[in-house]
């Protein structure tokens, strides 16, 4: 037997669509927060949407300083372990340490009184070398024939497209170069730094690209150049690499080390950490706090809630969007 639905259904529907559009209108409680960024600059290839243009982190920062209370992440943190922080709580962060959040993002930080941590994957920072997933691009997309040689195999890459620089958002729309791309970065990310650097060194050496300014990492000359008490460094671990894909001495490795590491190149002791690729497991948790953090940031997109460990806090990634994106994300409405 069918029972007829049609009707309920129908006003149901049409309930459920009213609720959502007075929502909107509503305000809703704030809930503390940890924003995460990465560049701040106009990018039309960002497959990950990494970056953020400069207008409109400037447009966040305003209200963030107008509707929100600014914490340090460590004072976020702290504040979180004893039960006080406040719902209007923000903290802002930045990952992997691109030159232009020294360049551009500091001043305007600098300039509203906001604080914000960089996360500093400290071996990468001072070497002439990009990122490894920023070279990939460079390789693939400069490489004039339609093969790489790769650990032995063949891999096709397809003839170039003039859309090749711009990354669409729906997987059906991706070039066949753009396709070949996302799969190499999926081969490669999860594997341990000495394999992920043959791979590479066997990449690099069949098609030689320079180095683009505009995804550089800063040097530890313009580390050292943001001084101020509102910007402070936090640690990325040494090489950028999936934790949870290494065993355990390396972890150790990774997350002790980049203590004393940060700290040379920063001049002041890193107090809290995050997740590189957001991340991690029971052994990295336990390793975070044994060499001392305060808190670790994984990329779980949430408001921090109660319940939420202090070595496994999550964070809203932001994307290229205005303010009322923003506000959108952080509410939970995304
Ligand atoms: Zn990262």
């Amino acid at each position: 037997m069918m029972r007829s639905t049609a009707l309920p259904l129908r006003a149901e529907r049409l309930a459920r669509g009213a609720l959502r559009r007075v929502r909107h209108l509503v305000p809703r409680a704030p809930r503390p927060a940890i924003l995460m960024y990465h560049r701040i600059a106009e990018e039309s290839f960002d497959p990950w949407q990494l970056a953020v243009s400069p207008a409109y982190f400037a447009e966040h920062m305003q209200w963030v300083r107008r509707a929100r209370l600014p914490l340090p992440l460590a004072e976020f943190a702290r504040r979180h372990r004893d039960g006080s922080l406040p719902p209007s709580a923000i903290a802002v962060t930045f990952d992997d340490g691109y030159a232009c959040n020294a360049t551009t993002a500091a001043p305007i930080l600098e300039r509203l009184g906001i604080p914000a941590t960089i996360f500093l994957p400290a071996e990468l920072i001072g070497s002439t070398r990009l990122f490894w997933w920023d070279e990939l691009r460079a390789i693939v997309f400069a490489h004039d024939g339609s093969t790489l040689q790769l650990d032995g195999e063949e891999l096709g890459l397809g003839p170039r497209s003039p859309n090749d620089d711009h990354w669409p958002r729906q997987l059906d729309q991706r070039t066949l170069r753009q396709q070949a791309f996302y799969s190499l970065w999926s081969r490669l990310q999860t594997k341990p730094p000495v394999e992920l650097q043959r791979l590479m060194d066997e990449l690099r050496a069949q098609v030689p690209v320079d180095t683009p300014q505009s995804h550089r990492l800063m040097t530890p000359d313009e580390v050292r150049s943001i001084r101020s008490d509102l910007v402070e460094f936090g640690s990325h671990a040494l090489s950028h690499p999936s934790l949870p894909n290494l065993p355990l001495a390396e972890k150790k490795r990774e997350i002790r080390r980049s203590v004393a590491a940060c700290e040379a190149i920063s001049g002041a002791r890193p107090r809290t950490f995050a997740y590189p690729f957001g991340e991690f497991d029971a052994d990295c948790e336990r390793e975070v706090e044994a060499a001392g953090f305060a808190c670790a940031c994984t990329t779980e997109r949430q408001p921090v809630r109660n319940s939420d460990r202090l070595f496994a806090l999550p964070r809203i990634q932001v994307e290229n969007l205005n303010v009322r994106g923003l506000k959108s994300a952080v509410a939970g409405d995304d």
